[in-house]
C-alpha cells in the first residue's frame, strides 16, 4: 500500500480565509472541494447562493502550476468571477469575443507563464480546434462546468452551444469535469451526467430550501397597486420585476417611472425596432443595475442569467411562470447573499391557459416532439397547484425537487404566517354569484349583482323585477364590498368573464358552467386580510445593524465600485456590510473577524471602512467594538440535508440494515439508501455483508466489471433483474471505496 497523502483541507481552509475571509467550509462545499483534489468527476447540484463558485475556485487556486478551465454561458458572469477573483488577488483570465487580438496575445502570454490559476471560455470557444490545442499546449486537467445544465433540453435554460460540450471528454480523456447547477430535478442531473460522460462522478445534492427567502402567492388583481405595495415595502433596495411580454414591460416601466421611480426596462427588440439600439439599451440597463446606479429593472425572464447581484431584496413576477424550474430559477436570484428577500408571485387563471396554448403551437410547428409538449403541460399543473394550493410554499418547492421538508411552519411563507384568510364556503358563494350573472340575463356588471344578491330593494331591481328573482338576497349577510371583491376574484380566475366596454358586463363562461356543477372547486380570499408580515429571517438579520452606517457602507461601496469600473458585490457582500454595522470594529484585527474580509481586503479598504464607522459611531453616539458574538452563525438549515447522512452512519457502523435505519430516523427508505452509499463512499468500511448478502456482493462484482460503473443498467440485466438498482449502487460505492 502507497502512504496515503496528506489532507489538504487544513491547507485549503487557510488559503480560503485568505483570500475570500470565509471562517467555514459549508459541508457540501467541503466534499465537492475534496472530489475535485482527489480528481473524481462531479456533478454539484446546489441552489443559487449556495457557494457553488468556491468549490471550483478554491482547488483551482490551491493547485499552482495549473490551469482550471471554467465554462460559463455569459461574458457577464465571466466578468464578475473575474472581476471577484482578482479582488480576492486570485489570478483569473478571461478570453471571449470582447477581447481585441492585442488583450488576447496578453492573454496567451500570461496563460503560458503560468500564474494563472483559472481560465473562463464560452462554449463556443471551447469548441474551436485552435483553443483545444492551446489548452493541451497548456496541459490543461480540470474542467468546472458553470450552469451545467444548460446542456439539458429537459432544463429551463437549454443551449443547444453547450450540447456540443459532449465531445470534449474525448478530446481531453485525462482531465476530470466538474459540473455545477442549481436545477436540482432528476432528470436533468442525469442528463447532465450522461451528456458530460461523467465518470463515476461524486454528486453532490444541497438542500434547496432557501430559508431566507419568503414566498407570497397573490391573485392578480390591480397589478399596478401590487407592484406598488412590493416597492413600498422595498424602499431603497434593489429588486427585479418581471413580466411576461416586451409590452407588458414598457407599460408597466412607463408607469413607475411616471410615478418617480428610477426604473428601466430590459426585454427582446419589438418588430419595428432597431436591434442595435435594443442591445445597447439592454447594455445600459445591465451595466446600471450591476454598478448600483439603478435598482429596479423591468425585465422578461431572459434577464437574469447574468446577473450575478447578491443584494436583491425581491423578485416580483406578474404573472405565472411556466414550471416550477423556472420559477425556482428566477426568483432564486433574490438575496443570494444570504439575508432575506421576498418572492412574490401574481397570477391569474389566464396564465396556465396562455402557456398552453404557446407549447401547443410549438407542437404543432414542430419546434418540439411530444414528449416535450407533455412534459410543459405537466409542469404547467405542477406550477398551478403550487399558485392555487394551500400547502406552505417552501414545502412545495423542496418536496418538488424530491427533497423533505421537516419544518412544520416554516414562518417564511404567507400561508405559514397567516396571511392568507381564505373563505370556507367559497365554492358555494361563487355558485350563488354566477347562478346570479345567469338569471340577471349575462346583462349587468358587478355592482348590480351585488345588489341583487345582498337583496337590496333600490328603484332599479324593482323596476326590473329582480328581487323576483331565486338569487335575491342569496348574500345578505356579506357586505357589498365583499361581494364585490370576490365578482373580481372570479374573473381574475376566469371562472367568470367581464366584457371589456365603457359599462363592463359579467358574462359565463365554460368554467362558470363546470363550477356551477360542482365539477370545480374555487377558493376565495376574503377582503382585509393581515398585512404582510416579516419572516423570522428578516427580523434576524438585521437585529444589531444600524442602518444608518449600513447605507452609508453601501454608498461608499457603489462610489468605489464605479470608480474601479467592477460590481459592488466583488468588494464585499451585503451580508460582510451589516455585520460591520453591527460590530463596528475600531482596529483592523476585529475588522478581520469579519466573514468576507479577508487579508487583500483588509489592506485595501481597512483603514477607510474604519474611519468611516468611526466617524458616524461617535455622531450618533454609538457604541463601538461590539463582539463578534453578534454575528450569526450560516445559516445552518442549509446544512441540514448533509447532518442528516451523517446521522445516519453510526447506525451504519453498528451494521443496521437500510430499513431499521429508515425506521429510526424516520426517514423514507430510499433517502436512506442514498446515505448508505455515502457512508461506504465515506468510511470505507472493510465488508458491505450487513447490506449485501456476499454471494449476491460477489455476482454484482463480476457483472459491474463486465459492464462498467458507469451505467447500472447493463449490469442490472445481466443479473436477470434479480438485483434491485440499490442494491448495485451499493457495491458499486464498495468497488469504488476499495480502488
Ligand atoms: P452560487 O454560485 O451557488 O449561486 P455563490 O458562489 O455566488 O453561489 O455564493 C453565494 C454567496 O455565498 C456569496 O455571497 C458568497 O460570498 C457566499 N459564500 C460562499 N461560500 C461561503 C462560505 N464558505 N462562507 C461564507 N460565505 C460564503
Ligand atoms: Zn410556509
Amino acid at each position: 500500500m502507497t502512504a496515503m497523502p496528506k489532507d489538504p483541507l487544513p491547507e485549503i481552509q487557510a488559503l480560503i480565509t485568505r483570500h475570500w475571509g470565509y471562517r467555514e467550509l459549508r459541508p457540501l462545499q467541503e466534499q465537492a472541494i475534496r472530489a475535485n483534489l482527489e480528481r473524481r468527476d462531479s456533478l454539484v447540484v446546489m441552489p443559487t447562493g449556495g457557494g457553488k463558485s468556491l468549490c471550483f475556485q478554491a482547488p483551482a487556486a490551491y493547485r499552482t502550476g495549473e490551469i482550471t478551465v471554467v465554462i460559463s454561458p455569459l461574458i457577464s458572469l465571466m466578468k464578475d468571477q473575474v472581476d471577484a477573483l482578482k479582488a480576492a488577488e486570485i489570478a483569473a483570465i478571461r478570453v471571449d469575443s470582447t477581447l481585441d487580438e492585442e488583450e488576447k496575445t496578453q492573454a496567451a502570454r500570461e496563460l503560458r507563464a503560468g500564474r494563472v490559476r483559472l481560465l473562463f471560455a464560452s462554449p463556443e470557444r471551447m469548441m474551436t480546434d485552435r483553443f483545444q490545442s492551446f489548452l493541451k499546449e497548456l496541459g490543461v486537467r480540470t474542467f468546472a462546468i458553470d450552469e451545467a445544465h444548460c446542456i439539458s433540453h429537459w432544463g429551463h435554460d437549454f443551449r443547444p452551444e453547450y450540447r456540443q460540450l459532449a465531445s470534449i471528454r474525448e478530446k481531453f480523456p485525462e482531465a476530470t469535469f466538474h459540473g455545477f447547477t442549481a436545477t436540482a430535478t432528476e432528470q436533468v442531473r442525469q442528463d447532465i451526467i450522461d451528456q458530460l460522460k461523467l465518470r463515476n462522478p461524486a454528486v453532490l445534492v444541497g438542500n434547496f430550501d432557501r430559508p431566507n427567502l419568503l414566498y407570497r402567492v397573490l391573485p392578480r388583481k390591480n397589478f399596478v397597486d401590487q407592484v406598488l405595495a412590493t416597492l413600498e415595502r422595498h424602499r431603497g433596495q434593489a429588486g427585479i420585476i418581471y413580466c411576461p411580454s416586451r409590452n407588458k414591460v414598457d407599460q408597466l416601466t412607463v408607469r413607475l417611472k411616471d410615478l418617480g421611480y428610477n426604473a428601466m426596462h430590459y426585454r427582446a427588440a419589438h418588430p419595428d425596432e432597431s436591434a442595435d439600439q435594443n442591445t445597447y439599451d439592454r447594455k445600459a440597463t445591465h451595466d446600471a443595475f450591476r454598478a448600483g446606479t439603478c435598482d429596479l429593472v423591468v425585465a422578461t425572464v431572459a434577464f437574469g442569467m447574468g446577473i450575478d447581484r447578491s443584494d436583491l431584496r425581491f423578485v416580483l413576477h406578474t404573472g405565472m411562470p411556466k414550471s416550477i424550474e423556472h420559477y425556482q430559477q428566477e426568483a432564486g436570484r433574490a438575496g443570494r447573499d444570504g439575508l432575506e428577500a421576498e418572492c412574490i408571485l401574481l397570477h391569474s387563471g389566464g396564465d396556465m391557459m396562455m402557456w398552453k396554448k404557446m407549447a401547443e403551437k410549438a407542437f404543432e410547428e414542430k419546434r418540439i416532439d411530444r414528449a416535450l409538449l407533455e412534459h410543459s403541460k405537466s409542469q404547467l399543473e405542477q406550477i398551478n397547484s403550487y399558485c392555487n394550493g394551500s400547502k406552505c410554499r417552501h414545502r412545495v418547492l423542496v418536496e418538488h425537487f424530491g427533497q423533505e421538508f421537516t419544518i412544520e411552519n416554516c414562518g417564511a411563507c404567507d400561508l405559514c404566517l397567516g396571511e392568507i384568510d381564505f373563505e370556507p364556503d367559497s365554492t358555494v358563494i361563487a355558485q350563488k354569484i354566477l347562478s346570479c350573472v345567469a338569471r340577471v340575463g349575462e346583462r349587468f356588471g358587478g355592482g348590480h349583482v351585488a345588489s341583487v344578491l345582498r337583496g337590496v330593494e333600490n328603484e332599479r331591481i324593482l323596476k326590473l323585477e329582480h328581487n323576483q328573482l331565486s338569487t335575491f338576497g342569496l348574500l345578505k349577510d356579506y357586505p357589498d364590498r365583499a361581494i364585490r371583491d370576490w365578482v373580481s376574484q372570479l374573473v381574475g380566475e376566469e371562472l367568470l368573464t367581464q366584457t371589456s366596454d365603457e359599462y363592463p358586463v359579467l358574462k359565463l363562461n365554460g368554467e362558470s358552467w363546470q363550477v356551477m356543477k360542482g365539477k370545480r372547486s374555487v377558493r376565495l380570499t376574503r377582503l382585509g386580510k393581515a398585512a404582510p408580515k416579516r419572516s423570522q429571517a428578516e427580523e434576524a438579520n438585521w437585529e444589531g445593524v444600524n442602518v444608518p452606517i449600513f447605507d452609508a457602507l453601501r454608498n461608499w461601496r457603489r462610489e468605489l465600485a464605479s470608480r474601479n469600473g467592477v460590481a459592488p458585490f466583488t468588494i464585499f457582500h451585503d451580508s460582510s456590510l451589516r455585520d460591520i454595522s453591527r460590530v463596528r470594529p475600531t482596529t483592523l484585527d476585529k475588522l478581520h473577524q469579519i466573514s468576507g474580509v479577508g487579508e487583500l481586503k483588509l489592506k485595501q479598504y481597512g483603514a477607510a471602512i474604519l474611519e468611516l464607522v468611526g466617524r458616524m459611531s461617535k455622531e450618533i453616539g454609538l457604541s463601538a467594538d461590539n463582539s463578534t458574538e453578534v454575528l450569526k452563525p450560516e445559516t445552518k438549515s442549509r446544512q441540514v440535508a448533509t447532518m442528516a447522512a451523517t446521522e445516519a452512519f453510526p447506525y451504519f457502523r453498528e451494521g443496521k440494515s437500510v430499513a431499521e435505519v429508515a425506521q429510526i430516523l424516520g426517514k423514507a427508505v430510499s433517502t436512506v439508501g442514498d446515505y448508505l452509499v455515502g457512508f461506504i463512499e465515506e468510511k470505507k468500511p472493510e465488508s458491505i455483508d450487513p447490506w449485501v448478502a456476499p454471494a449476491v456482493r460477489d455476482r454484482a462484482i463480476e457483472a459491474i466489471n463486465e459492464y462498467g460503473r458507469l451505467r447500472l443498467k447493463p449490469a442490472f440485466l445481466a443479473l436477470n433483474q434479480e438485483v434491485p438498482y440499490e442494491t448495485i449502487r451499493v457495491v458499486v460505492a464498495f468497488m469504488n471505496a476499495r480502488s
